[in-house]
């Protein structure tokens, strides 16, 4: 696992093992202690691109008919946090609503990538909450206003090897403990090749970008004083807080 952290004004990326964090220094390298450094998101995106509509289950739970091409929407760079980060409800919405993801780290500028050579431009894996104002979303007819409150992409905490194989993985939201998304990317309508293919047909992805698979089943309200977990098996527990606007 690879973390982004600051300790004494320097921000650098950090290899986490267990309680430790160790600083790859060139001739040498630093060890840490995980609980004195402050934990940043483990990317800085130029976009965040997102995928609508991507699970089997969640297809089901809406009614709708299984897409035959991704429904693509982007979330401005400026609304991500990291874990523990605070999620502000803003005051314009009564709706805002989880959704847990299984996000790509883009780990080299790309255009034009072929589903079997997606992995040669895979950073890693992370976890990813598409934070929506629900009544938002419906009221404008699209996205963009629903999707882009700032601290609504919280991502991380850490990015999972490249090599990991994600193609069945359970992936869980919980709310205050509460199981609310229980399911497994082999539920993924669109898997991460394709997703990588159809995306860099349209645009170049840049090293820190993001792009979000797409929730499952089960999405569902927050309240300000909540507590979200979204869990991906071998990817991490990404944990923030839903506070008031003021
Ligand atoms: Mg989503």
């Amino acid at each position: 696992m690879i973390g982004r952290f600051k300790y004494d004004n320097e921000i650098f990326f950090g290899e986490v093992r267990g309680d430790r964090v160790i600083v790859d220094r060139g001739l040498y390298s630093d060890t840490f202690m995980l609980p004195d450094l402050q934990l940043l998101p483990p990317a800085q995106p130029s976009k965040i691109i997102c995928v609508g509509l991507n699970y089997r289950d969640h297809a089901q739970e809406l009614g709708m008919p299984v897409p035959d091409e991704p429904v693509l929407f982007l979330k401005p760079p400026s609304a991500v946090i990291g874990s523990f980060g605070r999620i502000v409800y803003p005051l314009i919405s009564s709706r805002v609503d989880y959704e847990g993801e299984l996000a790509v780290v883009i780990g080299k500028r790309c255009k034009n990538i072929r589903a079997s050579e997606a992995g040669s431009v895979i950073m890693g894996y992370t976890c990813f909450n598409d934070v929506t104002a629900r009544d938002i979303q419906k009221k404008d007819g699209q996205w963009t206003r629903s999707k882009s409150f700032d601290t609504f992409a919280p991502v991380g905490p850490y990015i999972a090897d490249p090599a990991l194989e994600v193609s069945e993985l359970s992936i869980k939201t919980r709310v205050n403990g509460e199981l609310r998304q229980d399911s497994n990317t082999s539920n993924l309508i669109f898997d991460v090749p394709y997703l990588i293919e159809f995306i860099s047909g349209v645009m170049t992805l840049e090293r820190g970008d993001i792009i979000s698979t797409g929730t499952p089943s089960g999405i569902g309200e927050l309240s300000v004083g909540d507590e979200v977990e979204v869990e991906i098996e071998n990817v991490g527990i990404l944990k923030n807080t839903v506070v008031s606007q003021d």
